[in-house]
């Protein structure tokens, strides 16, 4: 099998060490990625670290018609890259296509947005003591950016780190997941064709164990990361002088009031609690419903959890494949079997076959079992019967995380009520908590998080205002 090269200041290029890439759902082997040794890490820093304000100075059009180049490439080779995002990350055929077309739309939208980005000028004779005087504001980039990514949107959570970063004009190291290196690598490809500047862009597939080499790196002044709590805040910890984004986990609540469309809500918290095998941080983990509806709700969604196509993910009908790895999946059926322990019940699922957890519905969990209280990153939910809006809300914020929240209501008033006490980054009404738009702001409260990403909050992120005052105007 061919190696795939990694990306060392946009050049191919080949280490001594291989990363063997495999499919969860068969275990066969998808590709190999070439691993940078420590000297090629160093030649990748050095180069993003000279370029540094030569990719500043990039005019912004030369930087749109890159960001606008790499969205049609991936267009042109959306199928292509599902098919890798599927056979490396085991993610259903259909949600993998999902993901490219949000990458193309993600790298088309940061070719529209770098344009709108070129500051402000301020007055300044509000004031007497100023009169005469005007302030440019204009953006600069930090420098460049580590960009630390997770293996559950291997291609889509790259996009949104590299795109804001060639917006803005900061040269950008990619560090993907081991499990899940070569969409990036694909990434790479098509980035090397825009001819940006040599150091502009590595993509990096270094082991964990040698990762914190370039957190640490001084040159390096931008560390934004995707992944879970503990990874995250370690790396926070390491380098608190640093300019450190975290995306981190959580464990998601959909809130089905009464006057709830109880069809709608049932055949959304059964998709999005099972999409990507629950391997998404806004994936509904914990479903809210006011006692009135329970039962009815509870039906529905059973039926719509068992109507959910579970197989292989290459399969164009598959709605839910595979967990990452077989030990992903065991430690899944472990917390499951916890939860039994303490006197849940399982409507539905509860069963693992290899790398796959049949999609799975609990009810009768003590709050503070791993499925309610931790993140559990697999196709689980666990119903929480409420008696009033009120409790409803206090339920949902009874989490150490706050990522998204979903509420269904038919009122307005509950929205508005929903919009202010849910603490989380984002609430969305009508939908579950797994709505997300690459262009608005995402991002966490509590341990979910610090920092928005979406692209304009990730261009505003790598940056910072500098002032330029005019005197004598
Ligand atoms: P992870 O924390 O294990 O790994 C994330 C990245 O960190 C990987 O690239 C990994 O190789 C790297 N890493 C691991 N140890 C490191 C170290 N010592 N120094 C530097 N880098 C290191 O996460 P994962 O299992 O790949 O992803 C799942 C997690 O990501 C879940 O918790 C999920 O909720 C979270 N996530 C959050 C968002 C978000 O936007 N908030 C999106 C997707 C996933």
């Amino acid at each position: 099998m061919d190696v795939r090269p990694f990306w060392l200041a946009g050049s191919p290029a080949t280490g001594e060490d291989e990363l063997t890439v495999t499919n969860p759902h068969d275990g066969r082997v998808v590709g190999v990625a070439s691993v940078p040794d420590p000297g090629q890490v160093e030649q990748a820093v050095a180069a993003a670290h000279a370029v540094r304000k030569q990719a500043a100075a990039l005019p912004i059009h030369v930087r749109a018609e890159a960001l606008a180049h790499i969205s049609r490439r991936l267009a042109e080779r959306a199928e292509e890259t599902a098919r890798l995002i599927s056979a490396e990350n085991g993610k259903p055929i259909f949600w993998a296509r999902g993901e490219v077309g949000r990458a193309v739309s993600t790298f088309r939208f940061a070719a529209e947005e770098t344009r709108r980005f070129s500051g402000d000028v301020q007055r300044l004779d509000t004031e007497p003591a100023a009169a005469g005087r005007l302030a440019y504001v204009s953006r600069q980039p930090y420098g460049p950016v580590l960009a630390v990514t997770p293996f559950n949107f291997p291609l889509n959570l790259v996009a949104h780190k590299v795109a804001p970063a060639i917006a803005v004009g900061a040269p950008v190291i990619v560090k993907p997941a081991p499990a899940t290196p070569l969409s990036a690598l694909l990434l790479g490809e098509i980035i090397a064709e825009t001819g940006l500047p040599e150091g502009m862009f590595s993509v990096l597939p270094v082991p964990n164990e040698r990762a914190g080499a370039l957190v640490d790196d001084p040159r390096l002044p931008v560390v934004s990361f995707t992944g879970s709590g503990p990874v995250g805040y370690a790396i926070k910890d390491r380098v608190p002088r640093k300019h450190v984004t975290l995306e981190l986990g959580g464990n998601a609540a959909a809130v089905v009031l009464a006057d709830a469309d109880l069809d709608w809500a049932a055949s959304r918290v059964a998709l999005f609690s099972n999409y990507q095998a629950g391997q998404s941080c806004i994936a509904v983990q914990r479903v809210i419903v006011e006692e009135p509806v329970a039962e009815a709700f509870t039906a529905k969604l059973v039926a719509a959890v068992e109507g959910l196509v579970v197989g292989d993910p290459a399969d164009d009908k598959t709605q839910v494949g595979p967990l990452v790895s077989v030990e992903a999946a065991e430690r899944v059926e472990q917390w499951v079997a916890e939860a039994v322990a303490a006197g849940a019940t399982v409507l539905t699922g509860g069963t693992r076959d290899g790398a796959t957890v049949a999609p799975t519905v609990l009810t009768g969990v003590p709050r503070d079992a791993k499925v309610v209280s931790e993140e559990v990153f697999g196709p689980v939910m666990v119903l929480q019967p409420v008696a009033s809006v009120d409790e409803a809300f206090a339920v949902a914020n009874d989490s150490r995380f706050g990522l998204q929240a979903g509420v269904f209501t038919s009122s307005l008033e509950t929205a508005f009520r929903a919009g202010k006490e849910l603490e989380v980054g984002g609430v969305i009404i009508g939908d579950v908590p797994s709505y997300r738009a690459d262009q608005m702001p995402y991002g966490g409260v509590k341990e979910s998080g610090i920092g928005r990403e979406g692209l304009r909050s990730a261009m505003e992120d790598y940056t910072y205002e500098k002032v330029m005052v005019l005197t004598g105007l």
